[in-house]
């Protein structure tokens, strides 16, 4: 049951703006145990969040031990060695291994645990790319077959899941309903973004499918598989979500994750919302909780509109998410420091929408109630969180290309 202290939740009265308001945990490039997913449930009910997006399965890593699927444990649930490079520019590789899994058990606890507080689970598979710890673990599923290692370094990988092999696909098929089972899911997050063609483009099964679909068009294959476990999921009842990059126009049978803002995606998906389009706006620039401050300031996300311009269907917006990635992210220190305050403003902006109260009103009620919210105190000050241009300059440099852990240092000199 339900701890009665943690009921103290007065402040959201009424009906929310957004019946979908959630938070993304990535536990494959780091893993964070039962005990800090179970924090975080917490967390979610006490701000009234309702969607706990699971992002179980990713190249670095798959954290789930499937007993029918002996080789993921063995496998895919540890790598070697961990390079941060590319987008986090460490440019440092760790040859500490690094391994994690969920059991079936823990996984069926921790949705009742969530259940329980009125947060729906939302488990994510990565596929066709994003999917080579699962490619590690079973070769025969990718085009080239080859056995590789799981991988320790980030970015958009070459390897993906053949998807002109028939037993290929519905292996995966298997894998997925077995996933459903198993979180016993009202609504599962298929992935498809990121996709790299590479493979597919000289793979003779992958060519000889395009030709039994009667197209030249590498991207109607990508569509051939996403509609392929879009159905087999909607024959269980089962909702789909996929990321805006993974759909080539609007697909009304689907949900759609965006979280692309920085190019003609936005202006695709504006499109798409205006024909009918559900979507869920998880604007990387604003909502990413893994961005250091001085990239996203905290009043930057605060101050958010998930109403993309151009919008004249408001209504097919039917929520609003706070994705947590967490190659950068190592500890509970960093998950709390980068996503705590962040879930607090996410949980403001999809319960009140624009009538949510003004900065200053908001961080008053937030250092007051920090603790209550968090079960700690991490009075993170001002000038960290919404750093002044000058000190900008002086540790932008510092965060980004050096050492994504940085600004946590620097709030704990100004803490301690
Ligand atoms: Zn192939």
């Amino acid at each position: 049951m339900v701890d009665e202290s943690l009921l103290k939740r007065e402040l959201f009265q009424g009906e929310p703006v957004y019946g979908y308001r959630g938070a993304m945990l990535d536990v494959s490039r780091h893993f964070f145990g039962a005990d800090e997913v179970r924090r975080l449930l917490d967390i979610m009910y006490r701000l009234h969040l309702n969607k706990f997006h699971w992002h179980f399965a990713d190249d670095q890593g798959f954290r789930i031990a499937l007993k029918a699927y002996p080789r993921l444990e063995e496998i895919a649930t540890k790598r070697s060695f961990t390079y941060y490079g590319g987008f986090h520019k460490k440019n440092f590789r760790d040859n500490t291994p690094h391994a994690g899994f969920y059991t079936e058990e823990e996984v069926r606890d921790l949705v009742a645990y969530a259940t329980e507080r009125g947060i729906e689970v939302i488990p994510e598979l990565g596929m066709p790319g994003h999917s080579s710890a699962l490619i590690a673990a079973y070769p025969e599923l990718s085009c080239s077959g080859e056995q590789i290692e799981v991988p320790g370094n980030f970015g958009v990988l070459e390897n993906t899941l053949c998807i002109g092999n028939d037993d290929a696909m519905r292996f995966v098929e298997g894998l997925l309903l077995a996933l459903a089972d198993l979180f016993s899911a009202k609504t599962f997050h298929i992935d498809f973004d990121e996709v790299r063609l590479t493979h597919l483009e000289i793979c003779p099964k992958c060519q000889a499918k395009m030709k039994e679909l009667g197209t030249n068009r590498i991207e109607d294959l990508k569509l051939y598989a996403k509609n392929l476990f879009r159905d087999s999921l909607k024959r269980r009842n089962i909702k789909v979500i996929v990321y805006n990059d993974g759909m080539d126009a609007a697909d009304t049978s689907v949900i759609c994750f965006h979280w692309d803002s920085r190019d003609q995606l936005g202006e695709k998906t504006v499109q798409w919302i205006n024909d009918g389009q559900q979507t869920i706006i998880a604007n990387c620039e604003y909502l990413y909780m893994d961005y250091p401050y001085v990239k996203t300031p905290f009043k930057k996300t605060y101050g958010f509109n998930p109403v993309l311009n151009g919008v004249n269907k408001p209504e097919n917006i039917i929520g609003v998410e706070a994705p947590l990635w967490t190659e950068s992210v190592t500890s509970h220190a960093k998950l709390a420091f980068n996503a705590y305050y962040r879930l607090a403003a996410l949980a403001e902006i999809g319960w009140f929408g624009e009538n949510r109260r003004p900065y200053s009103e908001f961080m008053k009620w937030l250092y007051e109630n920090e603790a209550y919210l968090f079960g700690e105190k991490l009075n993170i000050p001002e000038h960290i969180l919404n750093p002044n241009p000058s000190r900008l300059l002086q540790i932008e440099e510092k965060c980004l290309m050096e050492d994504m852990d940085c600004e946590l240092e620097d709030a704990k000199k100004a803490l301690f």
